[in-house]
């Protein structure tokens, strides 16, 4: 079995589903076999960010029993594969068994990427005890990065000591440095992605970040740290700035 790495918060809206898509679409770039999972299963919107707009089965019908888990895999044209969550609200009040989802996700092959819900509630524990490791996502402003803290501790809780903390929205005025951060955290940052208008933009073109903007800051910040998780070497590609006009 490979690792299964949940990418927490605890913070909403801090680019969990961002970042797990295209952490994602960067490790099949690397030919990395790779499942992204979303296990945000009230809110869910990660096959949304993979053009996944319509699919009869989701990770709610592997749960419940009703299928095996291989029937709620898709593959999206990067090679990247996708077991998403059903949007259909008749599923809210269900309650999974965490030794379930983890035999679940035991069975896929490949490394496995959880796209967790946020907060600190049931749904949370059960990513937490299903997963293998524990990745952290915040952004640099104090109230993310108490709600990480309080999340790190829930694992640390759990035996699962983080991986690291990634810092999404960096922008460099006004906010915490990496430094402040792995001391408010006890954690080391492994990882910065910065503000970039792209993210919206590829949001609303309806493409994934690193399709519709492979050259664009974002997107090689992400390439780097899927390269640093699977030892491969990445070096920032140059004249990134005429790229990304060729690339338009
Ligand atoms: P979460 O899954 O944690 O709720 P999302 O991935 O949905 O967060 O992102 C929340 C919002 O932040 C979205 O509007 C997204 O476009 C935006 N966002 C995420 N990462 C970045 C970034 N690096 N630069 C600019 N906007 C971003
Ligand atoms: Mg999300």
């Amino acid at each position: 079995m490979e690792k299964i790495i949940a990418v927490v918060s605890g913070k909403g809206g801090v680019g969990k589903t961002t970042f797990v898509s295209n952490l994602g679409l960067a490790l099949a770039e690397f030919n990395k076999n790779t499942v992204v999972v979303d296990a945000d299963l009230s809110t869910a919107n990660l096959g949304l960010q993979l053009g996944l707009y319509q699919f009869p089965m989701g990770l709610q019908d592997a749960l419940e029993g009703n299928i095996g888990v291989s029937e709620a895999v898709y593959s999206h044209q990067s090679g990247l594969k996708v077991l998403p969550a059903s949007i259909s609200l008749s599923y809210l009040h269900k309650n999974p068994s965490p030794y379930r989802l983890k035999s679940l996700l035991s069975d896929l092959d490949g490394m496995v990427l959880i796209d967790a819900p946020p907060g600190l509630g049931k749904e949370v524990f059960l990513v937490l005890k299903a997963c293998t490791d524990v990745l952290v996502i915040t952004n640099p402003e104090i109230p993310a990065v108490t709600d990480a803290l309080k999340v790190i501790r829930v694992a640390r809780e759990l035996k699962k000591e983080p991986m690291g903390v990634i810092v999404n929205r960096v922008k460099d005025a006004y906010e915490l440095r990496s430094a402040e951060i792995e001391a408010m955290c006890e954690a080391p940052v492994i990882g910065t992605i910065p503000e970039d208008k792209e993210v919206k933009r590829s949001l609303f073109e309806k493409t994934p970040l690193l399709s519709h903007r492979p050259y664009s800051s974002a997107s090689v910040a992400i390439k780097k740290i899927a390269a640093n998780l699977i030892g491969e070497k990445y070096d920032k590609p140059k004249f990134l700035r005429l790229r990304n006009l060729i690339t338009r």
